[in-house]
C-alpha cells in the first residue's frame, strides 16, 4: 500500500493530515482547527464559482456531465434528440479520448498515472502540483483521485477556497462521503459505502487552465444505462444500479 492510499477508515480532521483529533459533526475540522487551519490551497483568482444549480437543475446538462467535466468546468449541452428531459442516452466525456487512449474497456482498471497521461494529452498546460502550492495564473487546482478496480473521481477548488464535486449522473456536491464539507480532498471521506465505491487512492492535485476551451471528447455507456434507482441493502442488482449512477464510465 502506497502512502498516497488513504488508510483512514473514521472521518479525520482535514486541516492536517497528521491531526488525530476527531472532526466535529458537519465540519470539515476539528475543535482546535476550526477556528483557524495554518494549511491553504491558495487561490489563483481563476477558480469557477460554486453554483451547483447550472449543472443540477435540468436533466439535460445532469445528465451529461460527469466529475471530470465538471472538475474543468466544461460545459457541453447535448442536442435534444441525445438529451432532453424525457431521455437521456448520451455517454459522459472521458480523460484521454480526445487525445487518441483507448475506450476504458480495453484498459484493465483505472490507474493513476494513466490517468494522468491521458489527461496530459488532454489538456495541454495541464501540471502536477500540491495542496499547499499556488498555481499558475490562468489556471485552478482540482483534484484526481481513483478506486483503481472501478473508477476515477474528480474534485475542484471554488473561488469560494472549498471543494465541490459531480458524483457520475448525480448532482454537484460541496459535501464528501461522510456528508461533511470538503477543505481538502485528499483528506476528505471518499468511501462509498452504499455504491462500494472507494477512491482510496489520491493521484494528484493538478493545476488546470482556465483560459481556454478544452476539448474533450465523449465515450463509453449511455448515462440512460445507470438507473436511477434506490439502492436496497443486500440486492447487487440494486448496488450495481447505484454505482453505475455514481461511476463516470
Ligand atoms: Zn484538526
Amino acid at each position: 500500500m502506497s502512502s498516497n492510499t488513504r488508510k483512514h477508515r473514521r472521518a479525520q480532521c482535514q486541516c492536517l493530515a497528521t491531526c488525530t483529533n476527531p472532526p466535529l459533526e458537519n465540519s470539515s475540522f476539528c475543535k482546535q482547527h476550526l477556528r483557524f487551519c495554518p494549511r491553504k490551497s491558495p487561490l489563483t483568482g481563476y477558480e469557477p464559482n460554486y453554483d451547483p444549480i447550472i449543472y443540477n437543475n435540468t436533466r439535460k446538462i445532469r445528465e451529461s456531465h460527469n466529475c471530470f467535466a465538471y472538475a474543468f468546468n466544461h460545459m457541453d449541452v447535448p442536442s435534444d434528440e441525445k438529451c432532453s428531459e424525457i431521455s437521456c442516452s448520451i455517454p459522459f466525456h472521458q480523460p484521454g479520448r480526445a487525445s487518441g487512449y483507448p475506450k476504458w474497456s480495453k484498459v484493465k482498471g483505472k490507474r493513476c498515472p494513466d490517468l494522468i497521461a491521458r489527461l496530459k494529452g488532454d489538456v495541454k498546460g495541464l501540471r502536477m502540483t500540491n495542496f499547499t502550492s499556488k498555481c499558475p495564473g490562468k489556471t485552478s487546482k482540482i483534484a484526481l483521485v481513483a478506486d483503481e478496480d472501478q473508477d476515477y473521481h474528480f474534485y475542484r477548488q471554488d473561488s469560494n477556497g472549498m471543494w465541490s464535486h459531480k458524483p457520475g449522473a448525480t448532482k454537484v456536491t460541496n459535501l464528501d462521503a461522510d456528508g461533511r464539507p470538503i477543505y481538502d480532498p485528499s483528506l476528505a471521506s471518499r468511501k462509498y459505502n452504499k455504491s462500494g465505491l472507494n477512491y482510496d487512492k489520491f493521484c494528484s492535485f493538478l493545476c488546470a487552465p482556465k483560459d481556454k476551451k478544452l476539448k474533450f471528447k465523449r465515450g463509453g455507456k449511455h448515462s440512460s444505462y445507470r438507473k436511477h434507482s434506490s439502492y436496497r441493502k443486500h440486492s447487487t442488482k440494486k448496488r450495481r444500479q447505484h454505482t453505475r449512477k455514481l461511476k463516470h464510465n
